[in-house]
């Protein structure tokens, strides 16, 4: 488990994400907030993308220079709703990626998650996934998730999330011990209605000021 999770610990993503906890932080700002550590998340995440060399020519002199592999090909999923928050910051960075979603509800009593809605591009199997949802609470949304994108047969999967419970992080790793997962942080505890401790609030509300 321990080198499953990489906690991603940069001084811009803490201080941004301090921001986004507090109460008093507007829709518009938390919305931007969470486009900023998109980015940073974006590029921890990407750091073993492979690169080819080509030959270009400055203005002062032909280099052998890197650029990305053009054969390695992405697809981001978003788990609905607060997953498109990431996936808008994450497709700044890589806009040519190709991008998929699923949708997903926690029944209010059990907190199991039931799928509504999944879409994904269909040379799924040549490309290499990277699904998005800020929070892993109870884990059984980006379980369930990834179950089901497992069985669309991408090349590799990575899971990124801003927050996590131990709690989550615990059943994510036990259920999927083959998918990388790497968050912001990891907070306390849950709470009996499944909200991270202390936690921000619920990131799709906040996300989207629909409280
Ligand atoms: N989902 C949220 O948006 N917030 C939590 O604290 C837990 C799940």
């Amino acid at each position: 488990m321990q080198n499953q999770v990489t906690i991603i610990e940069h001084p811009l993503i803490q201080h941004k994400l301090t921001l986004m906890r507090k109460a008093e932080t507007s829709t518009t700002k938390f919305r931007n907030l969470l486009k900023e550590v998109s980015l940073l998340l974006a590029y921890e995440v990407t750091r073993d993308l492979p690169l080819k060399y080509e030959l270009i020519k400055t203005p002062l002199s032909p280099m052998d220079a890197p650029i990305l592999a053009p054969d390695k090909k992405l697809v981001l999923v978003s788990i609905m709703r607060a997953g498109q928050g990431i996936l808008d910051g994450m497709l700044e960075l890589m806009p040519s990626a190709r991008v998929g979603h699923i949708g997903l509800y926690r029944d209010p009593k059990t907190l199991i998650a039931v799928e509504y809605y999944f879409k994904v591009p269909h040379d799924v199997e040549q490309r290499d996934m990277i699904v998005v949802d800020p929070m892993l609470a109870t884990g059984n949304s980006a379980v369930a998730a990834v179950e089901r994108l497992k069985s669309t047969n991408p090349l590799s999967i990575k899971f990124v999330c801003l927050l996590a419970a131990p709690e989550g992080i615990e059943h994510f790793c036990q259920a999927h011990p083959d998918v990388p997962l790497y968050t912001a942080a990891i907070d306390d505890y849950l709470d009996e209605h499944g909200y991270i401790i202390p936690g921000l609030g619920d990131a799709g509300d906040r996300l989207f000021g629909t409280k």
